[in-house]
């Protein structure tokens, strides 16, 4: 299965380039407006479409009409043909109302022949010849979401869109991969379980990482909350724009925060060569969560999300499972002992067994174990599926296997904060 990710990267260009580029711009709007008149018909049922129908009737016209590169004048054919495609199908198939469409001069396609990547700037074809453009985005800032698709030879660069907004040009890149396994379909498995919190840590892992902090994210979230009551008892004009401006950078570190959390998730579970990741489900949490504000619950669902995105790109399967009883059972080898008083805050003993645990790793072993079960009795074929622990595998009779190396990539994960 191929994962595709957009990034968005902008550019610096010479002022001599701007012209050209703007040229461009209206040059390929033109094009795609030609085409987009010569498919159009009133009656939706004589619109035509067809890419090769379209190419025969306007391709030497448009080349004739403008000084566009030939891929950018079969790029803009393709992008009339699927707006043409797309108005017959909302008259036809969906009864709605569509007009002709109308193309705006603010974005270029470019595909292989047109556009060529470097690592620190790019070429893209005009009307005139190339044009040299310089990455603005940091290309080797670690972490940043474009050095991560970026500097890797992991991802292709396909086809993209150029974009200008207020004075400042952007390109659109379309990377992809094909990560070497694909957990929907394999046989057996390593699960990776991980339980929420809403204090303590954010996240704890069957292997014993402990991420982010719950309660740090909760102060955070406070002491927002704080200043924008202030701030609303104000009333004044600018009071709500300042509301507004903390409210969008609380928003995005926030997200920022969860998302380290995702990507810490899925190191340690590709740490642990797992093919799947447990969460409980989060609708079936209703006990825990019940206490838990708009806030955190919010927090759990990006972090399911944000890490069901990341994992996508290395094959990892994302699921969930039952939470019933995940704090109360024993996950000791194959203890399985479930009794509330197992459990008390932060630490787990079992009444039956003594062994002693941190409850929320406890939980972590339980979810997923839950979902190697899960496996097991649905049939799915996956006959020696376990479970990721600190320092081996369990399988669902709770026979532990010690694991050959752990750790071959990355550093270990580090405690709170992240
Ligand atoms: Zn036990």
């Amino acid at each position: 299965m191929t994962v595709v990710r957009n990034i968005q990267v902008k550019l610096d260009v010479s002022e001599d380039a701007h012209s050209l580029l703007d040229e461009t711009f209206e040059q390929f709007r033109h094009a795609a407006q030609y085409v987009s008149e010569y498919g159009w018909d009133d009656d939706p049922t004589e619109i035509i479409d067809d890419q090769k129908q379209l190419n025969a009737a306007t391709y030497d016209e448009v080349r004739e009409l403008t000084e566009l590169h030939a891929n950018h004048v079969q790029s803009a054919r393709s992008l009339a043909s699927t707006a043409l495609g797309n108005c017959q199908d909302r008259i036809l198939d969906e009864g709605k109302k569509a007009s002709k469409p109308t193309f705006c001069g603010t974005v270029v396609v470019y595909g292989a022949r047109t556009v060529t990547y470097n690592d620190d700037h790019c070429t893209l074809a005009t009307v005139d010849g190339r044009v040299r453009a310089e990455y603005v985005t940091p290309y080797d800032d670690e972490g940043t979401p474009f050095a991560e698709y970026w500097s890797t030879d992991e991802w292709e660069r396909r086809e993209a869109t150029l974009h200008k907004r207020d004075g400042t040009y952007y390109l659109h890149v379309a990377v992809k991969k094909d990560p070497e396994t694909d957990a929907s379909t394999t046989q057996n498995g390593v699960v990776l379980g991980v339980d929420l919190n809403v204090d303590g840590s954010v996240a704890v892992t069957s292997t014993g990482a402990f991420l982010g902090n719950a309660d740090y994210l909760r102060h955070k979230r406070d002491g927002y909350e704080q200043r924008r009551g202030c701030l609303q008892q104000t009333g004044t004009r600018s009071a709500h724009l300042t509301i507004q401006s903390i409210g969008d950078r609380f928003a995005r570190w926030s997200e920022d925060y969860l998302h380290r959390v995702s990507k810490a998730i899925v190191q340690e579970a590709r740490r642990h060569d797992c093919s799947a990741i447990a969460f409980e489900d989060l609708e079936q949490i209703r006990e825990r969560i019940s206490n838990a504000s708009k806030f955190q619950q919010w927090a759990f669902r990006a972090v399911r999300q944000y890490t069901e995105y990341k994992a996508e790109e290395y094959g990892i399967l994302v699921d969930t499972v039952q939470p019933a009883y995940t704090s109360q059972r024993c996950s000791h080898s194959d203890c399985g002992f479930t009794h509330e008083d197992n459990r008390d805050g932060d630490g787990f003993e079992c009444l039956k067994c003594g062994k002693q645990l941190h409850s929320d790793y406890n939980a972590a072993r339980n979810i997923g174990w839950r979902l190697v079960q899960y496996w097991l009795k649905s049939g799915s074929g996956r006959a020696s599926c376990q479970v990721a622990l600190k320092s081996g595998t369990v399988n669902a009779n709770g026979e532990f296997s010690p694991a050959e190396s752990i750790g071959q990539s990355g550093s270990p994960l580090t405690s709170p904060p992240l």
